[in-house]
């Protein structure tokens, strides 16, 4: 190491002060405070990874530029685990646990006990407020506790209020006790569950103007995504997806049927647009951080998301939509601030991404598809030859990189045959030349942690499978397809996927605001669990002693 001797006193007082000779002076150090908000406000991106946020952070004039400028920010925060999908990622955020806690470990599961899918979210006992006949969806499945819940249990007049573009965007960060936890539905408008001894109506009523008016605006005049960032038009090129030949371009070609029409308004900037004014309202409504306790409002926005599946995420669409989310978000900000008792913003996301292979290709990295179903028929029918078998021992819930070893039936079978089947099954999949490794579900299970002192992008490929295995719930054979593949196969509205355990997927932006917080800039990692309990510790609250995540000091001092 070098040892740099001051020459001059002036030059010796910089270097005291952390300042370079010739640069602005910086805030000092022990001049910030750790916030002390009465509003606590959770955004999380769906599928904003630190790249995307990389990429375009030279351009933001918006709520992201005030973020990453007035910040504490974490350019390198990460989701740990290895199924980086929506509802796992999004379990971590504000129950300070990973998924082998929260019990969401993916998207969807194979119940071994019915032999059906059952969705991360699914709970049979209430019913959607805008369909008594959809499938119920409630926060029973979390395992664990949120920020929210724990606020609630010490302080029982906060209020906990959340809503996303998707339910498991709203469900997993309101947590169990919120006042309201509400989704968009296209064909509805915002909608939220329905307990029994509750009605719709009731439950409903908070949003219930903001529905009318949006139906009303979308009657009288239709979204149509045009450019808002005329820049993003230099992006726009012809690419072939699976056969299927498109230009890239906004507006995206006209759907031609009603159905369409709503599919391409849910992937479109709307969607946060319209959860943003559903945030605000709700922060207006229930005077979120103007009284005495600390109150909560979790939002994610899930157009990034649905923009990158559907079209990639470096073209003209997404230049498009980072434009309008860095201005929403300003307007969104200048809302939350006017809380009178202050406002304490954290931004991250569930997962990142990378983009579609195609263009991945064409820029000269290793990419490619493995082609999702058709992928698991072919193991299937080796290991039905290999092992004498009249049925298909493999099926997957969601992705494929999550494989139930099973019986004719699709339900658990006998463990020895179990045991004899998956051994063989994870020789096959192992010796796949897609596949980087594959674990046995029930070593991951049996196996001690990683020292709690690995930082997460360091932490091993098995330890990060480790932390998306939970028993019952996760399947037999968990996969790490190699780095670049995009797990299944593309199709009209879809390109480009997420849910590996690589960094592309597992790396978010995490971001602290509040006014003073003196943009500050932290290099080293930070895991997404670590964000509840700083949560917690600067409102006074304390977190489950078998939390993994630990408190950062957001204050200058250190202190937690
Ligand atoms: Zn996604």
């Amino acid at each position: 190491m070098q040892i740099i001797r001051p020459r001059t006193a002036l030059a010796a007082a910089a270097v005291v002060l952390g300042l370079g000779l010739g640069q602005a002076p910086l805030a000092r150090a022990a001049d910030i405070p750790a916030p002390a908000p009465k509003l606590v406000v959770v955004i999380s991106i769906d599928q904003f990874s630190a790249n995307l946020f990389e990429q375009w952070r030279g351009q933001f004039t918006g709520g992201l530029g005030r973020l990453a400028r007035e910040g504490v920010v974490y350019p390198s925060g990460y989701q740990s685990h290895a199924m980086t999908e929506t509802c796992p990622g999004h379990s971590t955020l504000l129950t300070g646990k990973h998924p082998n806690k929260t019990g969401i470990v993916s998207n969807d599961t194979h119940d071994r006990a019915t032999g059906v899918k059952v969705y991360c979210l699914a709970e049979a006992d209430v019913t959607l407020a805008h369909d008594p006949k959809a499938p119920g969806v409630g926060p029973e499945r979390l395992m664990a506790d949120t920020y929210g819940d724990w606020l609630k249990a010490v302080s029982p007049a906060s209020k906990v209020y959340g809503v996303s573009g998707k339910d498991r965007g709203a469900i997993t960060l309101a947590g169990h006790k919120a006042d309201g936890t509400f989704w968009f539905e296209p064909s509805f408008g915002f909608t939220t569950y329905v307990r029994a001894g509750e009605t719709a109506a009731a439950k409903l009523a908070p949003v219930a103007a903001l529905n009318a008016q949006l139906a009303a605006e979308q009657k009288k005049k239709p979204f149509v995504w045009t450019y808002a960032d005329k820049r993003c038009q230099a992006l726009e090129a012809t690419y072939v997806t699976g056969g299927r030949t498109w230009k890239a371009q906004l507006p995206p070609p006209a759907a031609t049927d009603a159905a369409g029409d709503l599919r391409d308004l849910y992937a479109s900037p709307y969607t946060d647009a319209a959860t943003l004014r559903a945030a605000t309202s709700l922060r207006e409504q229930f005077h979120l951080g103007d009284g005495p306790a600390v109150d909560v409002l979790t939002v994610s926005l899930s157009a990034t998301d649905f923009i990158g599946h559907r079209y990639g995420s470096r073209g003209p669409e997404m230049c498009d939509q980072i434009a309008r989310l860095d201005a929403g978000l300003g307007r969104f900000l200048t809302e939350v601030a006017k809380a009178k008792g202050g406002v304490l913003v954290v931004l991250a996301a569930d997962h990142g991404g990378s983009d579609f292979p195609e263009r991945l290709k064409a820029q000269g990295y290793d990419a490619g598809r493995v082609p999702g179903a058709a992928w698991v028929k072919d193991i299937n029918t080796q290991l039905r030859a290999s092992l004498g078998l009249a049925f298909d021992p493999l099926v997957q819930a969601g992705g494929i990189n999550q494989l139930y070893v099973v019986g004719a039936d699709k339900k658990a079978l006998p463990p020895v045959e179990r045991t004899r089947i998956t051994t063989a099954a994870l020789a096959l999949v192992r010796a796949q030349p897609v596949v980087s490794s594959a674990y046995d579900v029930d070593a991951l299970l049996t196996e001690p942690p990683a020292a709690a002192d690995i930082p997460p992008d360091e932490i091993s490929v098995e330890e990060r499978m480790r932390r998306s295995a939970y028993p019952e719930r996760s399947g037999d054979i968990l996969i790490a397809f190699k780095p670049y593949l995009t797990m299944a196969a593309a199709s009209a509205t879809y390109v480009a996927g997420h849910g590996t355990p690589w960094n592309y997927d597992r790396r978010v932006p995490i971001i602290f605001w509040w006014p003073g917080a003196a943009g500050r800039e932290r290099i080293l990692p930070l895991d997404t669990v670590d964000i509840a309990p700083t949560l917690a510790a600067v409102t006074g609250v304390k977190p489950p002693a078998d939390v993994d995540g630990r408190c950062q000091p957001l204050g200058s001092d250190g202190r937690c």
